[in-house]
């Protein structure tokens, strides 16, 4: 008998029903004799519903009292999945973040977790009792309430099943698994039985929302197995057969396994582009550029420096849409004057679609077939970001869907994968 962390998304808590069936599954772990951390998110909608109101009072609410608002979401379904627990017999008790607690930094609204306290929660486990456990939230070192970003439950419930040296974190939401791609945009994904954890890292990163990034950093830095299914089926069906569904986050690369050279296609609409145009060709040059945007908190995803002409060159970089608007203030206001940029432009209407696959490695001309099949949709590459087992392109956003569509094709994801898992 071991402990198992059970986390259920939004639409897994999204209704009074879904809630009571969450809450017939935990049971059925605990009554196999398991103990059991469930960290829910806040209702489906709750979350976009709180951070609405305060956009409708102002344009730009100030990120503590964000948190103080948003964290009420998850508060209120810890505490309705406590009562349906106890009302199947079920010894249950909620906490919210401070109430652990989970302490994090005081990066409002993307906070990180620094500790997580396990004394109070230990002596409920111990007491028989299931512990429920607010995701997405914290509290920073002069006790206020933080939260960690969004979808950010998948990295209390990693954080908290490395902190409680759980068995297994299960990511319950509503895929049966880990697809290579979304099987929103492409019905013709298929579902991954193991994807390993390098894998997983790129893809959440690169926008693949069934994991957040900092819970797949998490599983990593603990090498804690994670496991993503399907909270949608019969919640009374075999404790066995369910220790075995979904997708596993794999630390081991299994010697006997033919690794397909692409596993997976991630795609991010949350772009934006920003350029310095007839930047001077120093040296220090780039640090000058994105000191101000790094100390502004503000992160830099794909950046490229032209050949320089004459002196001067060009100088792109994409951020998140969300802190498109900062990032120009900083480089209008800042950056352009100090180093005597021409001007300053920008897109937001760019996404982001890469490929991911670490058979990539030994592979050569992958990237080669990526570009040669945007080609032949009539689609213009506006920037491009590689690593070792990925390649990224800035494209135009209304093209995203056809790219992915097209790339999910062209390297075979939709035909059956060619080894036994
Ligand atoms: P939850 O509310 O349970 O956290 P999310 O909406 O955050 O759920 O994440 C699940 C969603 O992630 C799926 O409904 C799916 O549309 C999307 N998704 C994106 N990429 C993938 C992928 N590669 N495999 C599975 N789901 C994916
Ligand atoms: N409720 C938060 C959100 O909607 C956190 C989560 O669901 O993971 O982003
Ligand atoms: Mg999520």
């Amino acid at each position: 008998m071991a402990l198992y962390v059970h986390k259920y998304g939004g639409t897994s808590m999204g209704s009074v029903e879904r809630i009571k069936n969450v809450a017939r599954r935990v049971a059925k772990w605990h009554t196999a004799g398991h103990q059991v951390i469930v960290v829910p998110s806040a209702m489906s909608g709750e979350t976009n519903r709180l951070l609405g109101l305060a956009r409708e009072i102002c344009d730009q609410p100030s990120p503590r009292e964000l948190d103080m608002l948003a964290s009420t979401g998850e508060q209120a379904s810890v505490a309705l999945l406590a009562i349906a627990l106890q009302d199947l017999g079920i010894d249950a008790r909620s906490y919210t973040g401070w109430q652990v607690p989970v302490r994090t930094d005081n990066a409002y609204t993307k906070a990180r977790i620094e500790s997580i306290e396990d004394t109070r929660v230990r002596q409920d486990l111990n007491a028989g009792k299931v512990v429920i456990i607010t995701g997405f939230q914290g509290i920073d070192a002069d006790n206020n309430i933080t939260t960690l970003g969004r979808g950010g439950s998948d990295t209390s419930a990693v954080a908290v099943a490395s902190a409680f040296g759980a068995a297994e974190c299960l990511i319950y939401t509503d895929v049966d698994g880990v697809y290579t791609t979304d099987p929103r945009v492409v019905p013709e994904a298929r579902r991954l039985n193991v994807v390993s954890f390098e894998e997983m890292l790129e893809m959440a990163s690169l926008g693949s929302k069934v994991l957040q990034i900092r819970a797949v950093e998490f599983a990593g830095r603990y090498r804690l197995p994670v496991r993503v299914l399907s909270s949608l089926t019969d919640p009374l069906g075999p404790l066995p057969d369910e220790m075995r569904a979904g997708t596993l986050i794999t630390f081991e690369e299994d010697e006997k396994m033919e690794t397909p050279t692409v596993s997976g296609i991630a795609f991010s609409r949350d772009e934006a582009k920003l350029t310095l145009l007839a930047v001077p060709d120093k040296p220090g040059i780039a640090s000058t550029i994105l000191g101000p945007i790094a100390d502004a908190n503000i992160d830099v995803d794909v950046i490229v420096q032209n050949q320089s002409v004459a002196g001067t060159t060009d100088f792109s970089f994409t951020v998140q849409r969300t802190e498109f608007q900062r990032a120009f203030e900083v480089l209008q206001n800042e950056v352009a004057p100090a180093i005597g940029a021409k001007e300053v432009i920008s897109d937001d209407k760019v996404c982001k679609v890469s490929i991911v696959g670490i058979g990539m490695r030994s592979h050569v001309g992958i990237a080669a077939t990526m570009f040669r099949t945007l080609a032949d949709e009539g689609i213009n590459i506006q920037m491009i970001s590689t690593s070792e087992i990925k390649t990224s392109v800035i494209i135009q956003d209304k093209y995203m869907e056809l790219a992915v569509r097209a790339l999910h094709k062209a390297f075979g994801l939709d035909q059956p994968q060619p080894v036994a898992e």
